[in-house]
């Protein structure tokens, strides 16, 4: 490794002004990411301003898009609400009111997915949808590097979720998993599980390590670090310790699955990153790949064919193209469906069949993960072809429906069954929700 060990340095709206490419920007610029800023949250850090935005390019750069706050990302009535309270105190009322407004627990993700032990006790810090596999948001790990600005998880960030989602006990993970002998894969998540001290990190990991539940198969961390901060897995003081827990989680005959979120092809041309990237491979790791489909970022086909081939030789695995959820910037964010579909299939179409391990675009929405297949013309009439990747009930998983054509609708609430109706899932989903509600 290089001898110098690049330090962290971590900026928001208090500290903007030190970065001397922010306080170039017209005044009018400025102005605008402290309205934003205000009411949703904002990270960077110096690997990001300095590696991966190009300066040149602000205010149009993916980069800049993906981490600094933009006008848009408001709508016009709450820009102008908060700019007012900016000037004239109460500040913090009106950006949680507007917070309140921006719809902070998608996919009913708050009580349809909390598990219990045994014993009765919930389990707050975890969430079990899916059969195979369940997410855990160690406390620890309930932030990140830098803030993505089209995060569904911002509410957490701002302290209006503080640890709701989040647990203390490796203990209480590895309980959970030993009584359900359907689960495969533990998820980290967070947050960034890869914010955590590799000593940290350790004591979950040997928590069920130790345990060693009879199904376990699969340890995933969903994680940005390879992104935002790379030498997490180089020169940070721990960097050697942590590859040395991945070690010790593939020579227990674990699977380690990085997770590994990049939205750019840019955040994959740094040599910290190849090297990060090689080093945590190195460790017996396998690192797939997610992003959500961003308008401002990332909404064209080449952008993704670049990132998908990129990934390849870099021995990464594409794995999931994502819509991105209704809550916060959506309207600023969002691509509709019908776009996102030939986006992806433009972009698969271009490569070789190692880039197509991919899926998408997928939305997770409450009843599960639903791909968009294709726009089929049925019975004279077009379509839109969906499939379930995850279902909440797992026999939905791999049933294919139709929803009336809408170039419009950027999420499943948006579409409409194509014969009328209701949707196959509908009643029994609510059904399912009924009888969580009267669980708790
Ligand atoms: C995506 C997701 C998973 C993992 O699904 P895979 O298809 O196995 O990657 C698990 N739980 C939740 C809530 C998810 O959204
Ligand atoms: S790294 Fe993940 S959790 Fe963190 S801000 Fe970005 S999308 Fe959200």
């Amino acid at each position: 490794m290089p001898g110098d060990a690049p330090s962290l340095k971590s900026y928001t709206l208090q500290n903007l002004g030190d970065v001397e490419q922010v306080a170039r920007l017209p005044e009018e610029a400025r102005r605008e990411m402290q309205v934003v800023g205000s009411v949703l949250p904002f990270k960077a850090n110096n690997y990001v301003v300095e590696e991966l935005i190009d300066w040149e390019r602000v205010p149009d750069d993916p980069i800049f898009a993906l981490t600094f706050p933009q006008r848009g990302m408001l709508k016009p009535e709450h820009y102008r609400k908060m700019e007012e309270a900016l000037g004239g105190g109460g500040e913090r009322e009106v950006a949680d009111s507007i917070r309140m407004e921006l719809n902070p627990h998608p996919a009913g993700q708050m009580e349809l997915n909390v598990p219990s032990l045994a014993d009765g006790t919930r389990l707050y810090g975890m969430q079990h949808k899916y059969k195979e596999t369940c997410l855990f948001f160690p406390s620890q790990s309930q932030t990140c590097h830098a803030y993505c600005s089209f995060c569904f998880r911002w509410p957490q960030f701002v302290g209006m979720d503080e640890m709701k989602f989040a647990m203390k006990e490796g203990e209480q993970l590895a309980a959970y998993v030993g009584e359900h002998p359907e689960i495969t894969d533990v998820l980290f998540t967070g947050g960034d599980p890869m914010i955590m001290r590799a000593r940290v990190f350790a004591k979950y990991v040997d928590a069920l390590l130790e345990s060693r539940p009879g199904s376990l198969r699969t340890i995933r961390i969903g994680t940005k670090a390879l992104a935002y901060w790379p030498y997490k897995f180089l020169t940070d003081p721990d960097a050697g310790e942590m590859l040395d827990v991945f070690r010790q989680v593939s020579e227990a005959g674990i699977h380690l699955a990085f997770m590994a979120h990049f939205n750019h092809p840019r955040e994959l041309g740094t040599q910290a990153v190849r090297d990060a990237i090689a080093a945590v491979r190195a460790s017996g790791a396998q690192i797939r790949t997610q992003s959500p489909v961003l308008s401002h970022i990332n909404d064209d086909a080449a952008t993704w064919a670049r990132m998908w081939a990129e990934q390849v030789s870099l021995g990464c695995i594409p794995y999931y193209m994502f819509v991105v959820r209704d809550t916060g910037a959506q309207h600023y964010f969002g691509v509709p469906l019908v776009r996102a579909y030939k986006i992806f299939t433009e972009a698969y179409t271009s490569l070789s069949g190692l880039a197509r391990t991919v899926r998408g675009p997928s939305m997770s929405a409450t009843p599960g993960k639903v791909a968009v297949l294709g726009t089929p013309v049925v019975g004279g009439r077009r379509a839109i072809l969906l499939k379930f990747l995850q279902g909440r009930n797992p026999g939905w998983a791999g049933e294919p429906f139709l929803a009336k054509y809408d170039e419009r609708a950027i999420w499943l609430d948006d579409l409409e069954p194509l014969e009328g109706g209701r949707f196959f899932f509908e009643e029994e989903l609510e059904g399912i929700r009924a009888a969580r509600t009267r669980k708790t």
